[in-house]
């Protein structure tokens, strides 16, 4: 049955997915990004990209004051990152689901840390933590018209209401 009520009711969110360097150096961009196009999310913006030390700082501005801060500054700094704004209904939430646990040991299999990865330190991918750090995060990491508003044709095989 169809509840045009509760369709209503569900809410395009964005995030912000960022395949780490580990992730760049080991080959597992197109892997990872499979999974989001897969899972039927719309991308919405992509780029490589060397991140500045003070972007990464304030990226992760909430975790400055954990013992583990500095090595994660350096770890996201050692090589190009791969960027992306996802869209979708519960796509913050969805996506994080998909990454798995931050320490992949815990990660279930079937999630990219759970299937691709082994340490905390070098979990091979961010996700966006809530609808408002995904807006946030988007517009940190993007520059204005990098970001592309594009209406896929597949659409209405995905989502009932658009
Ligand atoms: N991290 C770490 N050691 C820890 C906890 C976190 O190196 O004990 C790193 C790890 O790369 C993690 C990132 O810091 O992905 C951000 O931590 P958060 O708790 O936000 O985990 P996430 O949201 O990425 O799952
Ligand atoms: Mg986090």
């Amino acid at each position: 049955i169809f509840l045009p009520h509760l369709a209503a009711s569900l809410e395009v969110e964005e995030t912000y997915i960022m395949i780490k360097p580990d992730g760049v150096q080991r080959g597992l961009v197109g892997e990872i990004i499979s999974r989001f196009e897969k899972k039927g999310f719309k991308l919405t913006g992509l780029k490589l990209f060397e991140c500045p030390k003070e972007l990464a700082e304030e990226h992760y501005k909430d975790l400055q004051s954990k013992s583990f801060f500095p090595n994660l500054i350096s770890y996201i700094t050692s090589g190009p990152v791969v960027c992306m704004a996802w869209e979708g209904v519960g796509v913050v939430e969805s996506a994080r689901k998909l990454i798995g646990a931050t320490n992949p040991l815990n990660a279930m299999p079937g999630t990219i840390r759970g299937d691709l990865a082994v340490q905390t330190g070098r979990n091979v991918v961010h996700g966006s933590d809530s609808p408002e750090n995904g807006i946030r995060e988007i517009a940190l990491w993007f520059k204005e018209g990098e970001l592309c508003k594009w209406a896929p044709t597949i659409d209405p095989w995905l989502n009932e209401i658009n």
